[in-house]
């Protein structure tokens, strides 16, 4: 017998994948929690039937969620984590000694346990002495928070269940107050390609251009993503991602990366003419 995961990447489009073995699954006060073993893609974490992270692909993520705003601004010191509850972001961060502190928000405890156990190579460093760990929702932390952080991360799930107000312009502006002068917002942004994707995108993106002065999308290619063309935002009350990039002072730190390096970074951000467009027609309508 043959069992295979399924997801929906658009109403008429499915992508499967071949699973040997389910290993855990349960369900928390705010989802569905799964794990699973592929040959293709390794082991797998799904959370409510979307997957979320797989050994084979997490390294793009993680790396383009971290490595853009790091290598933009050097001198990043006091990071907010919001959800990433599978580790890998705290994980990439933790490679930069010159971070003071790292808070992590994520509102379900359960995911941090599970990943614990059964996801060892994503959550590997939520022992550094740097990482706190909060179990509650990021929604809240944030308005309690006023000119703080060098950097935000929001590692969310897609705008739905406990992730729906992380896409909210009420959410966008406790970020903004949240981080200092030269604070720098980076969001998971949605797909541009399938229609239900792209509105929660183009939604995204107007809702943080009405609060930060410098406000931009970058690209990347994550096989198990629907349609494999992701996005990131960037926001920023101060740099710009590709002018302000310092490449030769991130490439003195020689870290070993397996997709990031300063070339893409840069590359990362010329889009192509429909996510352009989609983007300056967000603007015009909500
Ligand atoms: N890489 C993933 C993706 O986009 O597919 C996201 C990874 S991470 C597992 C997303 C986490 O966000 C989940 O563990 C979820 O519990 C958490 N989350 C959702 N809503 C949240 C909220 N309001 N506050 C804090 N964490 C939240």
């Amino acid at each position: 017998m043959e069992l295979w995961f399924t997801e929906n990447h658009s109403e008429e489009v499915r992508f499967s994948i071949k699973v040997d073995k389910q290993l855990y699954s349960g369900q928390s006060p705010f989802q569905r929690i799964d794990i699973l073993d592929t040959k293709e893609f390794g082991r797998i974490f799904t959370l409510d039937g979307y997957i979320m992270v797989t050994e084979k692909d997490e390294f793009i993520y993680h790396d383009m969620i971290v490595h853009v705003p790091m290598a933009t601004n050097p001198n990043i010191k006091k990071v907010l984590v919001i959800g990433a509850g599978d580790g890998g972001t705290v994980r990439e961060l933790t490679r930069y000694k010159t971070i003071e502190k790292i808070d992590m928000v994520e509102i379900d405890k359960q995911v941090v346990d599970v990943c614990k156990e059964y996801f060892k190579q994503t959550a590997c460093a939520f022992e550094d002495s740097r990482v706190n760990l909060y179990f509650e929702d990021g929604i809240k932390f944030v308005k309690t928070k006023s000119n703080e952080y060098d950097l935000i991360i929001v590692d969310s799930t897609d705008p739905i269940g406990p992730g729906e107000g992380l896409f909210t312009r009420e959410f966008y502006k406790d970020c903004f107050n949240a981080l200092n002068d030269d604070g720098i917002l980076v969001n998971q942004h949605e797909s541009p390609y399938y229609e239900m994707f792209a509105k929660q995108m183009k939604r995204a993106h107007k809702r943080i251009e009405e609060f930060f002065p410098i406000c931009s999308v970058y690209q990347v290619h994550i096989p198990t993503y629907s349609s494999g063309h992701w996005l990131f935002g960037f926001a920023s009350k101060k740099y710009n991602p590709v002018n302000d990039l310092d490449a030769k002072a991130w490439n003195d730190l020689g870290l070993e990366t397996k997709y990031y390096n300063t070339d893409i970074h840069v590359g990362s951000f010329m889009l192509p003419n429909y996510v352009k467009d989609m983007l300056k027609k967000s603007c015009e309508e909500e």
